[in-house]
């Protein structure tokens, strides 16, 4: 926009859930808002678009959620998953925000859903959307549009003017666009394969791992806004190697495969590396805590692939993966299929079998089905692959979401060398990081999400306000 063009209250950058968020309570506190989405409408929303729930913490049974989540539970289970790299203020914030934020999320059309019998442990914890995150992000468009928020797709920003910490206008190309306050809410920059490379690095084979890496989500979290900030001296939080990664079906595209290319037969079987050798323990702890350390682990092994192997025994008592996983009648037919060698996989598999000490194979608790004598040991559900048809999948780490954020106080001010900004705010993915260091318990993306969505697009309408009662109430736009 050029000279003469409309001057917004608040300008919201990004098309997920925070962005939303923002979007909406800013057009809700009677600011003038404009939201820029860098993805054509097809592909709006963000990794938000692969969600299904968030996390809440409710005293007693609250619509959908059964019993009771107390706001210590919560706090705890966060405190737990990333070691103590949290800032208690801020998660307790978000925590005690998830009690009441349901009522506002349905205000703006999204709908959740009663607990399924088969989930009651998430569904103690977690509030699951009718119709997952796609149908989440499409309501709260919805919702914005009815309201009067303006909506353009296709438009990246690339960088923003500041002024002594202050949001001055953000830049397309060569389009400027002022506004009195803005809201960053640009996701982090996993599908930024350049720099996840820069991050990852080159390992001792002379391999560069995130080359072979899968995104989970959206391909538009390039982390353009966020090497912006940094570049621009904003305070920085989160280690930048650090990501959520996941062991996913390496026949999954590179991005927005979203939560079917998961892979949960880890813990029935064995996993190999194409070396056809075992390198951690598949039983050391029930599955969901478990699932995200392993797209680290393949990261770690020979031209980051790995083979999750089971026998018929096994089928039924997992997920099926959309897509069927290579079957053989035997174990040497399994290794020709997968590309392993023959001899090295039947000896992995028949010193594992030997080791296999079988008590009450039991997949719902931590059984004493164990290995006895290996150096990489089986701790539980450990049984011997001796049952036709084999099954082998194929997995590469599969990339969830960065880490690496902007710091930010209880008002999701931007930060620059320990000073708030005045009109700069920032939520979502681009500052979670202050709250989940390392680490994941599901459901607190989204929570975050929300919580600092809705605040972030609270105070950059009371910006906005207090800047057009200093200009003596004169607004260029209605
Ligand atoms: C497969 C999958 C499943 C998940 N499941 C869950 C779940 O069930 N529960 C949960 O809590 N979390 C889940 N997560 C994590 C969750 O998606 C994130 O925590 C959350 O969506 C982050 O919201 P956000 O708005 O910050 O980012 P996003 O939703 O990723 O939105 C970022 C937006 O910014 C836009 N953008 C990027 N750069 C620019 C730019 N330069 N200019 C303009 N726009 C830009 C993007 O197009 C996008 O619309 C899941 C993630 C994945 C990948």
């Amino acid at each position: 926009m050029g000279q003469g063009s409309p001057v917004y209250d608040v300008l919201v950058i990004g098309g997920g859930n925070a962005a939303l968020c923002a979007a909406l309570t800013a057009k809700e506190a009677g600011a003038s808002v404009l939201m820029l989405e860098s993805a054509p409408p097809e592909w709006r929303g963000g990794n938000s678009s692969h969600t299904r729930n968030l996390r809440c913490m409710h005293d007693a049974p609250q619509d959908v959620l059964v019993d009771a989540y107390s706001e210590e539970e919560y706090w705890q289970d966060l405190l737990k998953v990333t070691g103590g790299i949290t800032n208690e203020k801020l998660a307790r914030m978000v925590i005690r925000a998830t009690s009441s934020c349901r009522d506002w999320m349905r205000k703006h059309g999204v709908n959740f859903q009663n607990p399924l019998s088969g989930t009651l442990h998430v569904a103690r914890t977690n509030a699951f959307f009718m119709g997952g995150g796609k149908a989440l992000v499409n309501a709260y468009y919805r919702s914005a549009q009815q309201l009067g928020v303006e909506i353009r797709y296709n438009a990246p920003v690339d960088s923003i003017e500041l002024v002594d910490g202050k949001f001055v206008a953000a830049r397309i190309g060569g389009e400027r666009i002022e506004a009195r306050a803005c809201v960053m809410a640009a996701g982090g920059f996993e599908s930024n394969r350049e720099w996840l490379r820069e991050a990852w690095g080159q390992n001792e084979r002379g391999e560069w791992p995130a080359d072979n890496f899968l995104i989970r989500g959206t391909k538009f979290n390039r982390g353009v806004l966020l090497r912006h900030m940094i570049d621009a001296g904003a305070d920085v939080i989160g280690d930048p190697s650090q990501s959520h990664c996941v062991a996913i079906d390496a026949r999954a595209p590179l991005y927005d495969g979203g939560i079917c290319t998961r892979i949960d037969c880890v813990s029935l079987g064995i996993v190999v590396n194409n070396t056809a050798e075992r390198f951690y323990d598949e039983g050391e702890d029930f599955w969901p805590k478990r699932y995200a350390i392993w797209g680290r682990l393949v990261a770690h092994q020979p031209n980051q692939i790995a083979y999750s192997i089971i026998d018929a025994k096994s089928v039924g008592n997992f997920m099926p993966p959309v897509f069927p996983g290579t079957q053989a009648n035997s174990l040497s037919e399994l290794a020709s299929k997968l590309g392993l060698d023959v001899d090295t996989f039947t000896r992995t598999v028949s010193e594992y079998n030997a080791a296999c000490r079988v008590g009450s194979f039991d997949h719902t608790v931590l059984d004493d089905c164990h290995t006895e004598g290996l150096d990489v040991p089986k701790t539980h559900w450990a049984r011997p692959l001796d049952t036709a048809p084999y099954y082998g999948y194929a997995l590469r780490p599969g990339i969830t979401f960065t880490y690496l954020g902007l710091k930010v106080n209880e008002d999701a001010a931007v930060h620059f060398d320990g000073e708030p900004s005045e009109n700069l705010f920032v939520a979502g993915e681009m500052m979670a990081g202050n709250v989940l260091g390392q680490g994941y318990t599901a459901g607190v993306g989204m929570s975050i999400g929300t919580v600092f969505g809705r605040i972030a697009g609270d105070r950059a309408a009371a910006a906005a306000k207090q800047h057009n009662m200093l200009k003596g109430g004169k607004r260029d736009v209605a």
